[in-house]
């Protein structure tokens, strides 16, 4: 058995372990060795100093040195087995449920000298240490510092501690992975010996050489798997894409806006890729308003006019039913748009599927279910990815794999993430930015307010719709929950509709297509000028006729997906205003969180401020994106070391480094079993 064989192999291999222990361990989804390595102690227990008995404190966890003076075993059922115990200093006595007299003779010899260490308690005035565990006539034994792990009925610290302690000593010594320049900044530890530093209780809470090697192996790791992605993606030959400058112009001159420069330099890019024989696989960057959509639409119709087709999934109908809009207005006539989402009916999808299979369809938005059906494009040359927060380097992957070999990749997303993140979130793929937003562009102005001041809240809207403009006004849920004290957006909408003459409306996840679509229809025409939603709207949504957006019980939400939500106004040129409800009274923190927001009108930073102030782990789009969970390593905490591992990734991709000598490593580390999928 090779050293990684070892690593991997089923928990029941140790010798020790039975069946039943077996079970008990994975239900702690503890399944292989290396499982249980990372299984880490969450405490310790100092049994180190050793007391006498008229010293002994109640409560606590104490080692002491006696003589085992007297069995008393009653024959009466539900009595304890007890065994008086002494120093000089006074008596203690052990007591023992449902153990056996055998056992007891076995670990408390009578007239030896042994040590105990456990929770001292005292009952009819008397010290007492019920049903010990820590018990050795051999006081080096005890007489020590011992890790303590999150254990499960059955399974007894000792038990645990053996088992660990027989791995950690068996350990393997792994051929080195890092190269030198790398490992010297780790004061050359080995693996092996960093794992065992790890479980090592003195070095609980502590952290050094062994904690930033393992931070950093599991870094490396992720952007080394995301690189070898990346390579076997650039290794598809592609038909080049053919197509002239004047596609693009024909929408450039229905805008009545000019691209900013970030816009134009991404189109080169996307366009860029488009032309060469490599499969492009790119991430369009840009926070909330910068204007992605037209990038992808200037894209999507160059592809067309070159003889592909193109698929553009986003996760919402709403942001279909937009999108289908636009393109409809600035792509020529003759391109045949379709829309299929899961509320398309079974007769329209089936003739959509036979449509795309003959290349009658030119451009399909439509919502993620297009790739879990099984829908065949005749001609893919473009796959779209709008705002999925949820797709993860396996997800792309495979929706490359699927598209084809002539089927490029773009994936937009408003994802604040910190600069840390990047690499992590998407070293697989080649990135635009868009940083600068439009020119015409100002700050959204955002107030909070206690909710007892909503009549102030009425008032100042009303001025807003008297000139003209549209509210969105957010409620977190669509029925009363006294529970979760969250408003509800019916009934907010009924109150709101008494107040403004019935020009309000009311879109939740639950309305018909047909309902959604005329009350989207209606705030667009401004038949409305208040849209109550719940937070539907918080991806991509486009009006940029409204200009304020009032967010109910705002500490519900997280920063970014508040940032999100305020990205829904401030899209044209008008001044526009967020109001953050809460009700009145915010914790320290909340205050703290919501001045952030106030402050700052760029994702990237209140992501960066947002991550600083609660972990990377709350960030939106991060936690839920299943992206990478690393089991040590932290964006905020260790910084340094993720900029080292963008170091040494540029290093080995730029000398084409041998990568069979992170076998190993990636093996071990590839959580997401991506590796699988590679050939
Ligand atoms: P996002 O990047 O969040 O997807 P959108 O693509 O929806 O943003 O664009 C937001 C708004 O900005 C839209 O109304 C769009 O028409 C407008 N817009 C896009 N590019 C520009 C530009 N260069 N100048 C002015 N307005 C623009
Ligand atoms: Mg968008």
């Amino acid at each position: 058995m090779n050293n990684y064989d070892f690593l991997v192999s089923d928990i029941s291999s140790i010798k020790g372990i039975g069946t039943k222990t077996t079970k008990l361990f994975k239900k702690k989804n503890i399944n292989t060795i290396f499982d249980l390595l990372w299984s880490l102690p969450r405490d310790y227990t100092d049994r180190t100093q050793i007391s006498k008995i008229n010293e002994l404190q109640l409560g606590k966890v104490q080692t002491i040195v006696v003589n085992v003076e007297k069995y008393s075993f009653p024959r009466i059922r539900n009595l304890p087995n007890k065994v008086i115990c002494s120093d000089e200093t006074g008596k203690l006595e052990c007591i023992f449920f449902n153990s056996y007299e055998g056992y007891i003779r076995k670990i408390l010899p009578l007239k030896s000298r042994v040590t105990i260490s456990g929770k001292i308690s005292f009952y009819k005035n008397k010290y007492q240490v019920t049903n010990p565990t820590h018990v050795s006539t051999d006081i080096n034994k005890i007489k020590k510092i011992h890790s303590s792990y999150s254990l499960t009925e059955g399974l007894s610290e000792k038990k645990y501690l053996t088992i660990v302690n027989s791995v950690l000593e068996k350990l393997p010594d792994l051929d080195e992975w890092h190269d030198k320049s790398v490992l010297n900044k780790f004061q050359n530890i080995s693996w092996k010996e960093s794992i065992q530093k790890l479980h090592d209780p003195k070095n609980i809470n502590k952290k050094g050489p062994f904690f930033d090697r393992l931070a950093f192996d599991e870094i490396l790791s992720s952007f080394l798997i995301s690189s070898k992605v990346r390579k076997s993606i650039k290794k598809i030959k592609k038909n080049k894409k053919k197509f002239n400058i004047d596609t693009a112009n024909f929408i450039t001159k229905k805008l009545n806006f000019n691209l900013t420069v970030d816009q134009i330099n991404s189109i080169n890019e996307i366009n860029k890729d488009l032309k060469s024989n490599q499969k492009m696989f790119r991430l369009l960057q840009g926070d909330v308003g910068s204007g992605k959509t037209i990038v992808s639409l200037i894209a999507s119709l160059n592809v067309i006019s070159s003889g592909f087709q193109v698929s553009l999934m986003v996760p919402t109908e709403i942001l279909a039913q937009q999108h289908l809009k636009l393109a409809k207005k600035l792509f020529p006539k003759n391109i045949k748009i379709e829309i299929l989402t899961s509320k398309t009916d079974n007769k329209e999808r089936k003739k959509i599927i036979s449509d795309l299979s003959l290349n009658k369809i030119n451009f399909l938005i439509g919502t993620h279910s297009l790739f879990q059906d099984n829908i065949q494009f005749k001609k893919l040359g473009l796959i779209i990815i709008d705002e999925q927060h949820k797709f993860g380097v396996k997800q792309r992957k495979k929706l490359s794999d699927k598209g084809g070999v002539n089927c490029d990749v773009l994936v937009m997303s408003a994802t604040p993430i910190p600069r840390t993140m990047i690499m992590t979130a998407f070293g697989d793929m080649d990135k635009s930015i868009i940083r600068s937003k439009p020119r015409n562009r100002k700050d959204v102005i955002t107030y909070s307010k206690p909710d007892n001041k909503i009549n102030e809240i009425i008032l100042f809207i009303k001025k807003l719709i008297k000139i003209g403009e549209q509210i969105f006004w957010v409620c977190p849920l669509i029925e009363e929950s006294k529970k979760l004290d969250h408003q509800s957006s019916i009934k907010r909408y009924e109150i709101l509709k008494k107040i403004f003459n019935k020009k309000v409306g009311l879109l939740h996840g639950s309305l018909k297509k047909e309902e959604k679509h005329k009350i989207l229809t209606d705030f667009l025409e401004r038949k409305i000028d208040i849209l109550v939603s719940t937070t539907v709207i918080e991806v991509g949504i486009d009006f940029p006729n409204a200009s304020a957006i009032i967010i109910e019980n705002a500490n519900k939400f997280g920063l970014s997906q508040l940032h999100q939500l305020r990205g829904r106004v401030g899209r044209g040129e008008k001044q526009s205003y967020c109001i953050l409800l809460f009700k009145s009274t915010l914790s320290e923190n909340a205050k703290k969180r919501i001045n952030i927001l106030k402050k700052n009108n760029d994702g990237f930073k209140i992501a960066e401020e947002d991550m600083k102030l609660r972990g990377y782990g709350e960030l939106l789009g991060f936690k839920q994106s299943g992206l990478h969970s690393f089991r040590l390593a932290d964006p905020v905490l260790n910084e340094n070391l993720f900029l080292l591992a963008e170091k040494e990734i540029n290093r080995i991709e730029n000398n084409d480094t041998d990568l069979n000598k992170y076998n190993t490593l990636l093996k071990l580390y590839d959580r997401a079993d991506i590796l699988n999928d590679l050939v």
